[in-house]
């Protein structure tokens, strides 16, 4: 059952030519809705992507941990480090696994939160134009091949349906606040899958 909380009245996408999309929710993604969202302001334009990495417990990969956390169903009494992120009321758009199976939580049509105070060329509240993507992993170390095919073809999909100019990390638009996807993030692969798309990049080994 979706959450009808950020239900937007009216779609903020452009029509696409696939079935891909329906009301801001990518069809081959498995759907799981959070209540951690609400309404972009009206007439923003859905223009920057955003990459962060998690994984809960830090370092552990494949737990369901991250979906708990971003459906307001962790216990947080079952790791000793979720208790300082205790009452926590986050969410991305799309989390990838290290298989690369694509989760999605909200529809891009709403407001996730996963960006925080933040800013991207002198626009404040990413949140209000942006679409997340988490990519499970530990900030700092590498990503899997099948992580960056996913994201890859999930950039060409959300960009092929909104108006995308830019792919920023966490750490782009909060620095010194936030560090993620971190070094270990090849910038680099992501730019060469999506050298057909007419969008900036603000991480390193920009071609
Ligand atoms: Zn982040």
């Amino acid at each position: 059952m979706r959450s009808m909380t950020c239900s937007p009245d009216t779609h903020t996408s452009f029509t696409s030519k696939t079935a891909q999309w329906q009301d801001g929710w990518l069809q081959s993604a498995q759907h799981l809705p959070s209540p951690n969202c609400g309404l972009r302001p009206a007439g923003m334009p859905i223009d920057l992507v955003v990459v962060h990495s998690i994984s809960l417990p830090p370092g552990e990969y494949g737990t369901g941990c991250v979906q708990q956390l971003f459906t307001n169903q962790l216990n947080w009494e079952a790791h000793p480090y979720f208790q300082g992120i205790r009452g926590l009321e986050v969410s991305a758009h799309f989390f990838i696994e290290r298989s690369g199976t694509v989760w999605q939580f909200v529809s891009c049509d709403a407001r996730a939160w996963h960006a925080g105070k933040s800013q991207w060329q002198g626009r404040e509240n990413c949140n209000d134009y942006s679409i997340g993507i988490e990519l499970e992993g530990l900030e700092g170390l590498g990503f899997e091949a099948s992580q960056y095919q996913a994201l890859i073809a999930l950039c060409q999909e959300v960009a092929a349906h909104y108006r995308i100019a830019h792919i920023a990390g966490h750490e782009h638009i909060a620095p010194g606040r936030k560090y993620d996807p971190g070094a270990g993030f090849d910038w680099v692969q992501l730019q060469r899958g999506l050298a057909a798309l007419p969008v900036q990049f603000a991480g390193q080994g920009k071609a």
